[in-house]
């Protein structure tokens, strides 16, 4: 994979971790990329991503950082391209929440409403919105911009039209011209913002509408907003096609393995199942060439394959890892911390006290510092 970011945000203590808790964390905020996790249960680990957001930081910094880097990537992108090259070699773009339910992806990327929300604490979604409609603004007249937004929720390995609900079992087929299809997805031609948040705002109440017909909760569902954005060009009358994915990802939490039967067990395992997909695409994708990076596994879930195009190949990824800062949640904040920092290659280390430190410099003894190390042992 070319480029993938991996971020960390943890969202302000909830009330009920307050009640459990009161005011004490995991983390220990060292810098804007690194933090300490402690936990009882586990020794003291140094965690280092591409950037941390902490509960103060906002909804614009996670945008600016995460998002505006491949909604502009993409635009750039176009107008470099020759008109020569195969269209689906144009740059996709996809930005991805991953952690436990109510760690803060669905605030991450809506925001606490599509349409109606403080401009502050507006999402990734309405803010890549607007993102996308300046860049066409900035594109010479000899380029034209059509935009289209489907919106599709993955449930037990079926993929369901949010704007059509009785299309609940789409296919997904593979043409060499076109790559990967969703077989008779909707496609909604969005001409402006306004009309993109509405109809953003139309796919997420059918969501709401198929979870209660089912009886499922948002949370056992992956949710994808696709942005297919073509750019005619009337110099040559050729287009070109790039797709922008966000995903809201089904929660990362391992179900009890005493108590889950039935379809909460079910539901559970075909979670686990395509996240760990997921987590392997990611992975095979990062060891590039060498190594096992040959093979890139994306048939092993409906996610991956969907993604296969955005994921893979000329493609900008980011990965927002959503963590609870409180104790109380703490072997979850770690297995997502894990899943990121496998996503980054990046191991985590653990601390080294200075006292510790210091001791070791010592071990290569000589009279003195024999003394002195014993010393500082006992
Ligand atoms: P998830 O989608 O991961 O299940 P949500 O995004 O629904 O979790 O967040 C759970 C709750 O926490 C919501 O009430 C949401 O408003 C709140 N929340 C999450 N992240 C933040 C944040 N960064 N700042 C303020 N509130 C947040
Ligand atoms: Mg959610």
């Amino acid at each position: 994979m070319s480029n993938i970011t991996v971020c960390a945000r943890f969202r302000p203590l909830s009330s009920k971790e307050r009640q459990d808790h009161g005011d004490a964390v995991c983390i220990q905020c060292v810098d804007s990329e690194t933090f300490i996790f402690k936990d009882e249960k586990t020794e003291e680990l140094t965690y280092s991503f591409d950037r941390v957001f902490y509960d103060k930081s906002e909804q614009t910094d996670v945008y600016r950082f995460l998002a505006q880097p491949i909604v502009q990537g993409f635009y750039l992108s176009r107008c470099a391209l020759t008109y020569d090259t195969d269209a689906l070699n144009a740059v996709n773009g996809t930005i991805i929440t991953f952690g436990q339910t109510g760690a803060g992806k669905t605030y991450s990327m809506e925001g606490p409403g599509i349409l109606e929300c403080d401009a502050a604490e507006k999402g990734l979604l309405p803010r890549v919105v607007e993102g996308i409609f300046e860049c066409t603004k900035l594109a010479d007249e000899t380029s034209k911009y059509s935009i289209k937004l489907s919106m599709v929720e993955i449930y037990m390995e079926k993929v369901r039209d949010l704007f059509d609900l009785s299309r609940d079992n789409i296919q997904i087929k593979e043409s060499k011209t076109q790559g990967i299809m969703l077989n008779g997805m909707t496609e909604m031609p969005i001409k402006d913002p306004t009309e993109a948040l509405l109809t953003l705002s139309k796919g997420i109440g059918n969501r709401a509408v198929g979870e209660t017909q089912m009886n499922v909760a948002s949370s056992r569902s992956h949710c994808i907003y696709i942005f297919t954005i073509q750019q005619e060009s009337t110099k040559d009358k050729r287009a070109r096609t790039g797709k922008l994915n966000l995903v809201d990802l089904a929660g990362s939490e391992k179900v009890e393995k005493t108590g889950a039967e039935g379809r909460i067990l079910e539901e559970a395992k075909t979670i686990n199942k395509s996240l760990s997909a997921l987590g392997n695409v990611i992975n095979a994708l990062t060891c590039g060439p060498t190594g096992r990076g040959n093979h890139i596994p994306y048939r092993d879930s409906k996610l991956t394959r969907i993604l296969q195009d955005a994921l893979g190949g000329n493609s900008r990824t980011a990965l927002l890892c959503c963590c609870s800062p409180s104790p109380t949640n703490s072997l979850e904040t770690l297995s997502t911390l894990r899943f990121g920092a496998r996503a980054k290659h990046i191991k985590a280390s653990p601390r080294v006290a200075y006292e510790d430190k210091c001791i070791r410099e010592l071990e290569v003894f000589t009279p003195v510092k024999r003394e002195l190390r014993d010393k500082l042992l006992n």
